[in-house]
């Protein structure tokens, strides 16, 4: 008669099965712990009820509603060894009123970008909980890459407004999450790191930032470095922009606002343009010089550099476009060719080899639903561990 009441089946050792009732919101099951026999201290048989009581344990879901185990526990006196003991039960952490299972439901939660609260509410724990459960998970780094992303965003989490990310470049899955882009800490943080793990990263992927070149000179020296595309594609965007800007300001504020509803077309390749469009970019070029110089830069780059299919040629389109873009002497292309100057070869690169920091961008952007999802993440370590586990 005792095994059809058994809970074994359910997952629940060592518990006898009494009732069962629901109501709107939850499942309660009415069960108590097995009777005892013997004294585990000592073995003996004399022992001796102490007290029941009735313990309140929260459980997995069940038929889609919250379930709460009311369970008898039975404590009892040992009159051989004067110990007081009751039945330790394996599927609740001593001291614990959630099951195990429930703690890994939760955990499997951090797989998706929800809030802890929301995590909490439907699973009747309370927001502390949830962060307490993640709070003892701990998540190591995952080893370095032969293709190694780079890339920061603003996460506003702990002491910084940025964080670093590291991304593997072939399966794209999450490195690690670092609090913050700050030279110092990345050299402290990449020396812990092997060297002969180091010496297996073969291409480093970065934008064009100072910190992250000084990063691949000191650590990474064997690899080779790739300017991700997007970052250097935008320098000249920029720069056709700040013209549009400057030329803006002297026309006719008839004309500005069509300029203003327009400017989207200006960077756009022209062979993206449609014909109604293209008539609207060339009124805006006659309208004055500079514009039209620093148009025909932004599509000399398009159609002459970027089509390139290799390093060797790409230098070449590349060296011809910033003596062209010298000539032009408009001072707001000054800074493109300086960062061109600077990271010439490590923009060559990007034409030899497809990888790229296009999928940090998806990444980034799950960052920012987590973020918007939580309200904003303090507390770096929990944040990072949210990242790592939903950007798996
Ligand atoms: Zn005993």
């Amino acid at each position: 008669m005792q095994n059809n009441n058994n809970m074994n089946l359910l997952g629940f050792k060592d518990v006898i099965f009494d009732s069962f009732c629901e109501d709107k919101e939850f499942v309660h099951i009415h069960a108590s712990v097995t009777k005892m026999d013997t004294c585990p201290h000592c073995g003996s048989t004399k022992i001796w009820v102490h007290d029941h009581r009735i313990q309140k344990i929260k459980d997995t879901h069940i038929h889609g509603k919250k379930c709460l185990i009311h369970l008898k526990k039975t404590r009892y006196d040992c009159k051989s060894c004067g110990c007081r003991f009751e039945r330790e039960l394996d599927f609740i952490a001593k001291g614990h009123t959630m099951a195990y299972r429930l703690v890994f439901a939760i955990v499997a939660e951090f797989n998706e970008l929800h809030s802890s609260s929301s995590i909490a509410s439907r699973y009747n724990v309370s927001s502390n909980t949830v962060l307490r459960i993640l709070h003892c998970l701990y998540v190591s780094r995952a080893k370095l890459s032969s293709v190694l992303c780079i890339d920061e965003f603003k996460g506003d989490s702990g002491c910084f407004k940025y964080q670093t990310s590291l991304l593997n470049g072939d399966n794209h899955s999450v490195i690690d999450i670092l609090p913050t882009r700050d030279k110092n800490f990345l050299f402290k943080y990449f020396k812990k790191v092997p060297n002969k793990e180091r010496q297996e990263v073969k291409f480093f992927v970065s934008d064009m930032s100072n910190t992250f070149k000084s990063v691949k000179n000191r650590f990474f020296k064997t690899s080779i470095h790739i300017v991700d595309r997007y970052h250097f594609i935008r320098q000249v965007s920029w720069a056709l922009e700040n013209v549009r800007k400057r030329i803006q300001k002297d026309i006719s504020s008839n004309l500005r606002k069509y300029f203003k509803r327009s400017r989207s077309l200006l960077t756009k390749p022209a062979s993206n343009l449609t014909t109604e469009q293209a008539k609207e970019v060339s009124l805006m070029l006659d309208l004055n010089n500079d514009l039209k110089l620093a148009y025909r830069l932004k599509e000399l780059f398009y159609q002459y550099v970027l089509s390139q299919p290799n390093r060797v040629r790409a230098s070449k389109s590349l060296r011809e476009w910033i003596r062209r873009a010298e000539e032009s002497d408009l001072k707001e292309f000054k800074s493109c060719i300086t960062a061109f100057n600077n990271w010439f070869d490590e923009i060559c690169n990007s034409f030899d080899y497809p990888w790229s920091n296009g999928p940090l961008e998806g990444t980034h952007t799950k960052i920012k639903t987590l973020k918007r999802n939580c309200f904003g993440m303090k507390n770096f370590n929990l944040f990072r561990k949210r990242i790592m586990f939903s950007c798996k």
